[in-house]
């Protein structure tokens, strides 16, 4: 086993602001693989996790398209592999929070509930959080059959109806996994085609668990204690009914994480932050990878890309400005 002399990074101490060269805030793809190329320039990271270590990969039951595993590979087991090849060249790996962010002076300041840092440079890999339909009955059902993540929630919905919500990627792939426990797959999308692409579509057409309704939203989710159906608006109609069901899925979308940062860095009106070619954003010094500033693509390979392109354009920004060689 390799022995890690990691004494070059300094270690927590309670009330006294951390000084690090390069502060990662977030551990998806894109975070992890800033972190594996920022370690490598000997830049010794440090990352914030946020809530979940590998964001929303971790949450994924498995990915088919990332190259190097043409047998696909498990979310988790991705996460766990990014995270040990990032740690083996030095990166810290923080279980913590960023809470507050000042980008108006040098070094920048984050606050984390355990600690405080002043980073010479910051590469924002936040990520996007799942979209909520904001319809009656779904916070208050949600954790009693209302969930947003198929792999984690799936196993409690055995032999039982659900309904998925959308018609893209997400909706499929999702509904998918869960006919191995449910008894069926209802999948409501608001238009009668699908976003998703022809190969989740054909799947899904063929598995004898899964039916369609087309041209129909949820607009509300009944139930007392827990999920017992859904009123559906078929959009064609006009006509609402109620249709039972035990669980509700819901995958319309996404929307960045990127309120932290609202005032100081520039974003686009859905909350996408603004990067250049070089993921520079708005403030020399810090950088975007991944989902937060990337609506068009969203894939695990291309997050994995926008974190290393960030963390060598956050290499050359201490190389010329702060004089750390890289
Ligand atoms: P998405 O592609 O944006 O699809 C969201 C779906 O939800 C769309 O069908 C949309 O309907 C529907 N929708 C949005 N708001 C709604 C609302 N308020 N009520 C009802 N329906 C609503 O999101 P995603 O499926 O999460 O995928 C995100 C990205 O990740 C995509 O780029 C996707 O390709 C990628 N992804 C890839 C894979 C894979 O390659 N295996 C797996 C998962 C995700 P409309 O179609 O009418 O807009």
């Amino acid at each position: 086993m390799m022995d890690l002399n990691l004494s070059h990074i300094p270690v927590n101490k309670p009330g006294v602001p951390q000084k690090v060269k390069m502060l990662i805030i977030g551990s998806g793809p894109a975070g992890l693989t800033a972190a594996l190329y920022a370690a490598r320039a000997d830049l010794e990271p440090v990352v914030l996790s946020g809530l979940e270590l590998g964001g929303q990969v971790s949450l994924t039951y498995i990915v088919e398209n990332y190259p190097g595993f043409p047998d696909g590979v498990g979310g988790g087991q991705m996460v766990e592999l990014f995270q040990k090849q990032a740690e083996k060249f030095g990166a810290r790996i923080e279980y913590d929070t960023a809470t507050a962010v000042d980008l108006s002076v040098r070094p920048f300041r984050v606050q984390a509930y355990n600690n405080e840092y002043l980073a010479d440079t910051l590469i924002v890999s936040t990520g996007a959080t799942p979209r909520h339909l904001n319809v009656a009955g779904e916070k208050e059902l949600t954790g009693r059959g209302v969930s947003y993540c198929a792999t984690c929630d799936g196993w409690f919905f055995k032999e039982k109806d659900v309904v998925v919500v959308g018609g893209g990627d997400s909706a499929l792939e999702e509904g998918l996994f869960l006919t191995r426990y449910a008894k069926s797959v209802t999948i409501v999308h608001r238009r009668d085609q699908l976003r998703a692409g022809p190969i989740l579509e054909k799947r899904a057409r063929e598995n004898p668990k899964v039916k369609f309704i087309w041209n129909t939203v949820i607009a509300e989710i009944l139930g007392k204690d827990a999920v017992q159906s859904v009123r559906l608006h078929d959009l064609v109609t006009d006509e609402c009914y109620d249709h039972p069901a035990d669980g509700v899925f819901i995958f319309i979308g996404h929307d960045p994480n990127t309120q932290l940062f609202e005032g100081q860095l520039d974003m686009d009106e859905r909350g996408y932050l603004k990067v250049d070619p070089l993921h520079r954003t708005n403030v020399p010094g810090v950088f975007v990878a991944g989902e937060a500033g990337d609506p068009h693509y969203r894939q695990v390979v291309t997050s994995a890309g926008m974190g290393a392109a960030a963390a060598m354009s956050a290499g050359r920004f201490l190389d010329e400005n702060v004089g750390y060689v890289d």
